[in-house]
């Protein structure tokens, strides 16, 4: 037993009733009101924050899956690896159509957002894959982009994109020349 065990015993009833009170004067004070080991640590039964950690952890467990579920079910596993740093940039005017932020294709192509990919200019990539040799991680950027394009373009067609979304990216010539008529046809008959 330890001497703070010792201790414990020896102040019987009164350390007893502190075991299970949210205040531990025994803890050292961090902040004015907060002691350091108040509530959680000097609490002997606490169902209530056990099962609330629980929960907690298990909806982290569960965003973290699908973050990477989805991506690996959408075809585009890659995209995993992208850790943002926009080093792709650096591709500039050796973009042939002139699209300034891939990294914003890719964190799009990952989770599936057609809007964001539409209106980095996505449906305008021609796949050249002059950015992919700026990708610090060597993705595969244009396989990438070729994969969310044609998602874009289902998700299109089922109504699961704004009509305003495609009509100005229509308008502006951010569609290239793979989709053009398939896009004109939908405006036409949505
Ligand atoms: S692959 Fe697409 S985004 Fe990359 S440089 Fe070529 S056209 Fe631009
Ligand atoms: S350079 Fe590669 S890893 Fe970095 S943001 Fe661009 S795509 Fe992602």
């Amino acid at each position: 037993m330890s001497d703070e065990d010792t201790k414990t015993t020896k102040s019987g009833k009164k350390e007893e009733a502190t075991r299970h009170m949210r205040e531990d004067p025994r803890s050292p004070v961090l902040l004015p009101g907060i002691r350091r080991l108040q509530f959680f640590a000097n609490l002997a039964d606490r169902p209530l924050t056990l099962n609330l950690n629980r929960a907690v952890m298990f909806g982290i467990a569960a965003s973290l899956a699908v973050d990477v579920v989805k991506p690996v079910i959408n075809g585009v596993p890659q995209t995993l690896y992208c850790y943002e740093c926009r080093a792709c940039y650096g591709t500039q005017d050796k973009c042939p159509v002139g699209i300034a932020f891939q990294a914003e294709l890719t964190v799009a192509s990952r989770v599936a957002d057609y809007e964001r990919f539409i209106k980095a200019g996505g449906l305008k990539c021609i796949r050249c894959g002059n950015c992919a040799s700026y990708c610090v991680v060597n993705l595969n950027l244009p396989r990438i982009y070729s994969r969310m394009q044609m998602m874009t373009i289902d998700a299109m067609k089922r109504g699961a994109i704004p009509r305003r979304v495609i009509e100005k990216a229509f308008r502006e010539g951010a569609i290239n020349r793979l989709f053009i008529n398939e896009v004109a046809q939908w405006l036409e008959t949505a």
